[in-house]
């Protein structure tokens, strides 16, 4: 299989069967947690980065293998090598998925694009959104994220809260804590402010800790952590 991966268990999804839009490592951001490595093509041009007709073939042979009788995923999770709402085709995609099969679809994403209406109509076809948001000024998102030049996190904000009011299903939008980096509580203010004109259903806060980007990068103390829940309030939950 060249574009679906797994299943494997996830923190947040239970069981998941994994795919990816785009080969390994097209992306609008580099962020200083990946665990992929450091970003090949950075770039926000949507394209057909694979051919679409290629994943749904091997999402057929998927189903009908016996990996599904011993162990259906509780999720499709598009996610995988890249940022998967680059792929110019994905509307179509979400569309063929759930004509094949009624696993639950979850999208993840880094929501770079969501300022564009066009990408935030092309992911209204999947059950749960699963967006990141690392940070509320633009000093800390270049700062974590290195996006792709002309990406304003002003942007990225109001395309969330333009999706929100789009998308009526779930949406979890996670926040990745980097030490000394974005997990001051002065800041977590300035998320929470952000993040209640969101208004998620849930926040999950995650931590890096596999292997990163960038070898300095450290999660944040148990403590600091149990502040940052507490001061975003109770659909505020931590995934590590
Ligand atoms: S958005 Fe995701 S794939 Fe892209 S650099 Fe960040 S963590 Fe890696």
């Amino acid at each position: 299989m060249r574009y679906l991966y797994g299943p494997v268990h996830s923190r947040r999804l239970g069981l998941s069967l994994g795919i990816t839009l785009t080969p390994h490592k097209v992306c609008p951001f580099d962020c200083i947690y990946c665990q992929l490595g450091r970003t090949i093509i950075k770039t926000r041009k949507r394209q057909s980065y694979i051919k679409s007709n290629e994943i749904i073939s091997e999402l057929k042979e998927f189903l009908k293998s016996p990996a599904l009788k011993s162990a259906a995923p509780d999720y499709i999770s598009i996610s995988g090598f890249g940022e998967p709402t680059l792929h110019s085709n994905l509307a179509y995609l979400i569309a063929e998925i759930k004509k094949l099969t009624l696993i639950p679809l979850a999208l993840f994403t880094n929501a770079a694009l969501f300022y564009d209406p066009e990408v935030r109509r092309d992911v209204l076809g999947v059950d749960l959104l699963v967006p990141s948001l690392d940070a509320v000024t633009q000093g800390v998102f270049r700062e974590i994220d290195r996006p792709a030049p002309g990406i304003k996190i002003k942007d990225v904000i109001k395309g969330l809260v333009a999706l929100r009011k789009e998308f009526k299903t779930g949406i979890y939008l996670e926040i990745m804590l980097v030490k000394n980096v974005n997990d001051s509580q002065e800041y977590s203010y300035k998320f929470k402010e952000v993040i209640d004109r969101i208004n998620p259903d849930k926040i999950q806060l995650n931590i890096p800790v596999r292997s990163t980007t960038e070898s300095w990068v450290m999660p944040p103390d148990r403590e600091r952590l149990l502040q940052i829940k507490e001061i975003l309030g109770p659909k505020c939950e931590i995934v590590a």
